[in-house]
């Protein structure tokens, strides 16, 4: 991981960008949408147990997305067809290079659909911290490498990454939607949040900002990358 996300000349900590992807930085879930065309039809029972609490997502996605039937390709494409990324999104991707800050996709969805869309508007630079896919005569491998050292098992945590930021010395904002979120909202130093995270958010009185699009984030990085000032600077205690 690179390492230039210490204090900026300021002395402030240098601002870092991560969004969630399916119906965050995704207008939908690309995950679902992939699997209402092409997925075993069981694939809602499963999502059933899952929302039940029988299974983890990690067990969710792997089960369902094993009883596909269409290849990498058929699915990418299917993706780039159908599924587009929020307004602003580009706005604050070119704001965030223009200023050397880092910007990341974190997600616990696979990466083949979500560099499918990034890739179709020209942000194949965005780094994607997602689960990692390796097809191979027809099966789908998962690869967990965001995932707290020694807890693999459980797959990709999104708070393993904030953290990795934050102890690089960098000021987090985060944007999500669902449970998954949760454990970033926790740790991040700015959160958007929308639909299910927001009403987390609520219940654990963590503080946020109604996420619709990019443009809030947009104006909150900038405003505290020039002046210091935003939501919820100072809030994380020093050290
Ligand atoms: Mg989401």
């Amino acid at each position: 991981m690179k390492t230039t996300g210490a204090n900026s000349a300021s002395g402030r900590p240098h601002p870092a960008v991560l969004t969630d992807f399916d119906d965050t930085a995704a207008a939908q879930n690309v995950a679902e949408m992939l699997l209402e065309q092409f997925g075993d039809p069981d694939w809602k029972n499963v999502r059933q147990r899952f929302r039940e609490g029988q299974i983890g997502l990690k067990e969710y996605q792997e089960i369902t997305f094993r009883n596909i039937r269409a290849d990498r390709a058929t699915m990418q494409s299917y993706v780039k067809g159908h599924a587009n990324l929020r307004p602003f999104f580009g706005e604050l991707w070119g704001f965030c290079q223009a200023n050397d800050i880092p910007m990341a996709v974190v997600s616990q969805g696979l990466d083949f659909y979500i560099e499918a869309l990034l890739e179709r508007d020209g942000f194949k630079k965005v780094p994607v911290y997602a689960v990692n896919t390796e097809f191979r005569r027809g099966e789908i491998s998962y690869h967990y490498n965001h995932a707290y050292p020694g807890k693999e098992s459980q797959g990709n945590s999104k708070g393993f990454v904030v953290k990795s930021f934050q102890e690089r010395g960098c000021h987090v904002f985060f944007a999500g939607d669902g449970q998954s979120d949760l454990e970033a909202a926790r740790l991040a130093d700015v959160t958007f949040a929308h639909r299910t995270l927001a009403k987390f958010c609520d219940d654990e009185s963590i503080p946020y900002q109604p996420f619709e699009d990019f443009r809030g984030m947009l104006l909150a990085v900038r405003e505290y990358s020039r002046n210091g000032q935003g939501p919820n600077v100072g809030r994380r205690a020093p050290g």
